[in-house]
């Protein structure tokens, strides 16, 4: 019997994976594939890299567990899929679909190559070209099209997984996953990555279920706060696709269904996964976002080249305690709290005046979670060239959103110990403290911590001043 191709991307689990349970329905022999693309036009990061490995190694556990396992194979795509095809005698090829621009090339190049090709929506609650304005346009403004996504009703319940896969009787050659090197080795920066994280299906649903229980009650109250672990810290998660978006929304219901309490809470979770929705909305309309300026008006702005800024930012050595604590913390566990993605990126392009692509080039490479749809629209949001921006004179205020949002100094504290001894007062501006307490502290600024990189102050000014004249220039 001719056997299915199921092309397995961004949709590393066996629930709620439409393409698969399609295959599966057919009780044709099944070969899970994995095609590591290098000629990708845009490559995943070295965080990313980690991810996939561990998600990989977890998907084909569970593919085993059902008489199935996972074939992997290096090249590209389009040529991979024909000789795997022409190895096992391929009828078909399902998968999952992808949004982003070179995905979408490939998946058109596949299209006109296999004549019994099918494609599902595994990754999103609504398909970017489902939801249009009253006029027929797609949306620009996000609370219309949560409104708009809301309107439609629940999305459709989530799929249980295949409880068997059938099996070829002989199976195509598979790479070794250790061949690819997608784990680093020297050096080995990854211990925080792996003293953090678990990637794969069974830790995604795990991970949602002691959010349900534990945090997402208090979700609205707590979640700006990076000191303290209030989000569901899914994002990695759904960015591989070990958790589809209708699983969370079908179990965050269910959960505020059972607890009254937690229905506001589950309310402005939901909207954020509705977040999610619209980046993937304008990365569909605009394939250009992780690229150019979503307002052109923007390509008029006069953005500084100061390569040594940008590397102390990269460090974590800009001077500003909260700045870099973030910084560090993507480093180390190659993931940021949301707020703290807000205000680097804003120091980022407003008191360091560099361009917001230089920012979403870092966090590409080293966050686990970097997805080419929200990553691009958080820059760009920052930034104030995005759609529904935060409109560029709102500058971050690195020491005032450090006093209302990590009043404590866990998270400085917790990220840099070096200024840990310092009292609360003196956390968010150690350059201002008396000398007596810094030396009780065993802070010597310029020395155990970076003096401010630029004075925020003026820095500020100098942003208003370039936006005033990008203004006047167009
Ligand atoms: C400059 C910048 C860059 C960003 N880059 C990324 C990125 O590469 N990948 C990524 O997944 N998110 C990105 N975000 C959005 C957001 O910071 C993360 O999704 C969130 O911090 C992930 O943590 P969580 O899973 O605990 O979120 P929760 O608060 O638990 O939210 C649940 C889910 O909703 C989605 N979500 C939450 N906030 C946003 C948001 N503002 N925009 C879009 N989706 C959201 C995520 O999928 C998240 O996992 C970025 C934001 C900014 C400002």
């Amino acid at each position: 019997m001719s056997s299915i191709i199921v092309w397995f991307r961004r949709d590393l689990r066996l629930s709620d994976n439409p393409a698969l349970t399609a295959a599966a329905m057919s009780g044709q022999p099944i070969i899970p594939l994995y095609i590591h693309d290098e000629t990708d036009a845009r490559p995943i990061g070295g965080a990313s890299k980690w991810w996939l490995a561990g998600s990989l190694q977890a998907l084909d556990a569970e593919l085993r567990r059902r008489g199935s396992r996972l074939i992997l194979r290096r090249g590209a795509t389009e040529k991979i899929l024909e000789e795997v095809g022409r190895e096992v005698d391929a009828e078909a090829v399902y998968w999952n679909r992808l949004y982003d621009r070179e995905a979408r090339d490939t998946e058109s190049i596949i299209a006109t190559q296999w004549k019994n090709h099918y494609a599902f929506n595994g990754a999103l609650l609504c398909e970017p070209w489902a939801l249009t304005t009253k006029a027929g346009s797609d949306f620009r403004v996000f609370t219309p099209f949560w409104e708009a996504l809301l309107q439609r009703g629940e999305p459709a319940p989530p799929l249980a997984a295949p409880a068997r896969l059938p099996a070829p009787t002989r199976w195509p050659r598979s790479d070794a996953i250790k061949d690819w090197k997608l784990r680093p080795t020297a050096p080995d920066w990854a211990a925080g990555l792996r003293s953090t994280w678990t990637p794969g299906e069974a830790a995604a649903s795990a991970r949602l279920d002691d959010f349900l229980q534990e945090d997402i009650g208090a979700y609205g109250r707590r979640r700006d706060f990076p000191g303290i672990v209030s989000t569901s810290r899914l994002s990695p998660h759904l960015a591989f696709g070990d958790i589809s978006p209708r699983q969370i929304w079908h179990r965050a219901r269910t959960r505020a269904a059972a607890h009254p309490a937690h229905e506001s809470g589950a309310a402005s979770y939901l909207r954020q996964l509705g977040w999610r929705e619209f980046s993937y909305h304008l990365l569909y309309h605009f394939p250009d976002l992780p690229r150019r300026n979503w307002n052109a008006r923007f390509d008029a702005f006069s953005w500084r080249k100061d390569e040594a800024a940008i590397e102390a930012w990269r460090r974590g050595r800009t001077g500003y305690p909260l700045v870099d604590a973030a910084m560090r913390e993507l480093w180390t566990t190659g993931w940021m709290h949301n707020r703290a993605r807000m205000i680097v990126a804003s120091f980022l392009v407003k008191d360091l005046l560099l361009p917001w692509q230089a920012g979403e080039a870092w966090f590409w490479d080293t966050l686990v979670d970097a997805d080419p749809a929200n990553n691009a629209a958080g820059w760009q949001w920052v930034a104030g060239s995005g759609a529904d921006a935060a409109p560029y004179f709102r500058v971050f205020n690195p020491i005032t959103q450090c006093m209302k949002f990590d009043p404590s100094g866990a998270y400085i504290r917790r990220w840099l110990p070096e200024l840990g001894a310092l009292p609360d007062q003196h956390l968010h501006r150690p350059w201002d403290a008396p000398a007596d307490i810094l030396q009780q502290a065993g802070v010597v600024i310029g020395e155990t911590y970076p003096r401010p990189i630029i004075d925020h102050t003026p820095a500020r000014d100098r942003a208003l001043a370039a936006y005033a004249r990008m203004k006047r220039n167009i």
